[in-house]
């Protein structure tokens, strides 16, 4: 197996090329200043797709062959096909793997082409940083959204990020419209409606200082963050789970373990570790093209 390109769609485009499923060196993003964040979220599909495979040449002219393709986004995705996503609205229903496939093509890279869920990206990403292609990982990504992946692929919705981690019916900040759940207690976006007169940042930072408010709101925040591991815990068993996204920096590992201790209590069930990776754009273009050369195989 070759050169795999990897592309991670989201308000921006990054990407790049990878070899032997090592981690990608060199990275190419659009736009390329990186406060541009989410220029792209009301393009049209068209464009859309046009964009992505004008990156798409440049990150691969001079380098060779390619033998696959991963994209990575957010939203649910089956069979190349976006089932839904939010955060990206006008890919939903979108036959995503076979219009890059067929755009490709037309451009001169007849590489299959896959497609899936950016957070099982990062988690095949972080798998090949950490060396552990071979083990199984689970993810938690915490962004505007939250986002849950896992490493190796494995066929399933993976919605980690909409569990319910609260019955209190006043929970209703997800952006999905469900009402308790993770997301809309810890999603970037959730805690900006919550707080109206704070950032996120700033909720912290008060919490620090003690302020009543916002510090019940931070051990709200681990609670349901140790509640969904808990849950997946309880569901697939212990093992290694990794915590990235740009707001990873409010995560407390301290608090997290507290309470997923008082969480998961059957012995057999405590074999698990929890480790922080902080984000960067790399994994989840190397995770997409990880996943492509896999599933090439
Ligand atoms: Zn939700």
């Amino acid at each position: 197996m070759g050169k795999s390109l990897g592309i991670h769609l989201t308000g921006r485009i990054a990407t790049g090329v990878i070899e032997q499923q090592k981690p990608c060196s060199l990275l190419f993003h659009f736009p390329e200043d990186r406060d541009d964040a989410d220029s792209l979220l009301d393009m049209p599909l068209d464009g859309l797709i046009d964009l992505v495979c004008e990156q798409a040449l440049r990150a691969t002219q001079d380098c060779g062959p390619i033998d696959a393709v991963g994209l990575a986004l957010p939203g649910i995705v089956r069979d190349g096909v976006v089932e839904d996503s939010p955060n990206l609205a006008q890919l939903k229903g979108a036959r995503m793997a076979e219009k890059i496939h067929r755009a490709l093509s037309d451009a001169g890279i007849a590489a299959p082409v896959i497609v899936l869920n950016d957070a099982d990206a990062i988690a095949a990403g972080v798998a090949a940083k950490h060396d552990r292609l071979d083990a199984f990982i689970r993810l938690w990504a915490l962004g505007y959204g939250i986002g849950f992946g896992r490493y190796p692929y494995a066929p399933g919705i993976w919605e980690g990020g909409h569990c319910v981690v609260t019955l209190d019916s006043t929970e209703n900040y997800c952006g999905c419209g469900g009402r308790g759940h993770l997301e809309g207690i810890m999603g970037h976006r959730a805690m900006r409606l919550r707080f109206l007169d704070m950032e996120p940042e700033e909720i912290f930072a008060h919490a620090k200082t003690g302020d009543a408010r916002c510090r019940e709101f931070e051990r709200l925040w681990h609670r349901g963050l140790a509640a969904a591991t808990a849950n997946s815990i309880h569901m697939e068993g212990p093992g290694r789970f990794y915590y990235t996204g740009f707001n990873v920096r409010f995560l407390d590992m301290k608090l997290l373990q507290h309470y997923l201790q008082q969480m998961v209590t059957m012995s057999p069930l405590q074999n698990y570790t929890l480790e922080i990776v902080p984000m960067s754009d790399d994994l989840a273009v190397s995770g997409a093209a990880i996943a492509a050369t896999q599933a090439a195989r």
